[in-house]
């Protein structure tokens, strides 16, 4: 089977079933997912159980969102505690929860100003609506500012975010996309000189260069710091603004609080989303001072920055710092890395790389065979192990922050189990 093939297959193993949907209740919901044979009734810790009770180990949290688990005694006494004093108000009004919210984030990163709205894509959404804003008001001529992304990017699924997602099979069908967006391949530094010299006709170039620290849903590729430390000079030389998209990278994950602190430069804007409230939904836009140009009236979400909302992310954010989560977070990631380059030597022939930083991991298959990312996902799901797909060609790990040495132990062995069926059948 070909890579294109592939790719042109979404991950779906079934859009109805009788046995996981008993009541057909499924058909009323929009056909947007393809869904793993697998109904959830609760959770725990790194652990999920089924409607039929039995019980899975947990390494896709919600896709790296779950950041504290499952039913995390912190997070349920601050969610409870907040629904009963008061869970939304306009912003309208201050609301306390969010300015300290922002001040703590404004204090562990290199952030001077934060825009609370409720997902990945809103948050990018917010960044490219900056972006275009301080082009116009900031840069001189700039009338139609170009943003530069990479392939094999992910950034959402909104009309601007999914342009700037550049991957073919995200737009397909819903053009006229947005206007304003070019692609280069990721870690390659010429490709971005070239497209800013290309891009370059008075009152149209490059503002702004958006992207992931590590490419996640493009396969799990971390950014290369020779590129990241040339590209943060180039946008300092032809004043671009540079913006990244730590959606998912972000929050700890990477085993720093922020994905940039693995490549040792800063953004000038950057998001934060998933793991933020670990599962309540949230998201972030966060700036420098000289390029936060939003004025009253300019942006706004209704549930964006809400108590409840900020209540959730104020207390994963204490309980990362109190519980020393990203020592956990480096740690179990090396274990993590070192058990399936393990794997990855027994199985010579179907694995071809293991990568990532702390608990944002790959393995990626051998593209000359014909075995893919769903079906090892399928296999280690019988074998009660929860990964998550990142492309056609690679499994992606991202547990809950606070799982244990013994559960990464549990991971490894499960999916070997989970590759002998593979191998057998
Ligand atoms: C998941 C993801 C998004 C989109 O987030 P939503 O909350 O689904 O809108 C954007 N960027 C990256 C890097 C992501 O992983």
């Amino acid at each position: 089977m070909s890579l294109e093939t592939l790719i042109e297959k979404p991950p779906v193993v079934e859009s109805t079933s009788k046995k996981f949907d008993p009541d057909g209740f499924n058909a009323y919901v929009m056909n947007t997912y393809g869904r793993f044979p697998l109904a959830i009734e609760r959770g725990e810790g790194c652990r999920l159980w089924d409607t039929e009770g039995r019980a899975y180990l947990d390494f896709v949290a919600g896709i790296a969102t779950c950041t504290l688990g499952h039913a995390h005694p912190a997070l349920i006494e601050t969610v409870t505690q907040q629904i009963k004093k008061v869970h939304h108000v306009s912003n309208f009004y201050y609301i306390p929860e969010q300015g300290e919210l922002a001040k703590w984030l404004v204090e562990h990163s290199c952030a001077d100003k934060v825009f609370f709205c409720n997902s990945g894509a809103e948050a990018n959404e917010a960044a490219i609506k900056l972006v275009r804003k301080y082009a116009h008001t900031k840069l001189e001529f700039l009338e139609q500012p170009v943003i530069l992304t990479a392939k094999a990017s992910f950034h959402g699924r909104t009309l601007a975010t999914v342009t700037a997602t550049g991957q073919p099979k995200y737009q397909k069908d819903f053009q006229p996309l947005m206007p304003g967006f070019q692609y280069v391949p990721y870690n390659d530094i010429r490709a971005v000189e070239n497209a800013i010299a290309d891009i370059d006709e008075g009152n149209r170039r490059v503002a702004a260069i958006m992207l992931e620290p590590l490419q996640g849903e493009g396969g799990v590729r971390p950014g290369e710091l020779e590129y990241f430390l040339r590209l943060r000079q180039i946008c300092d030389e032809n004043q671009i603004l540079l913006v990244f998209d730590e959606v998912q990278v972000g929050m700890g994950r990477s085993g720093k609080l922020w994905g940039y602190e693995n490549l040792g430069v800063e953004p000038d804007i950057f998001t934060s989303a998933k793991g933020l409230a670990g599962g309540i939904p949230i998201g972030a836009m966060m700036c420098k001072e000289f390029c936060a140009v939003f004025e009253p009236g300019n942006h706004a979400s209704t549930f964006g920055g809400n108590p409840f909302a900020c209540a959730a992310a104020l207390t994963v954010l204490q309980t990362i710092e109190r519980e020393n989560i990203l020592q956990n977070v480096q740690a179990r990631g090396e274990q993590l890395r070192t058990k399936l380059r393990a794997i990855a030597a027994k199985y010579p022939h179907l694995f071809v790389d293991v990568r990532g930083w702390g608990l944002i991991d790959g393995m990626e298959i051998n593209s000359d065979i014909a075995l893919t990312s769903i079906q090892l996902v399928e296999a280690a799901m019988k074998a009660g192990l929860l990964l998550a797909p990142a492309g056609p060609k690679v499994l992606r790990f991202v547990p809950p922050l606070i799982v244990s040495a013994e559960e990464i132990d549990e991971a490894a062995q499960i999916l070997e189990k989970a590759i002998s069926t593979v191998i057998a059948s």
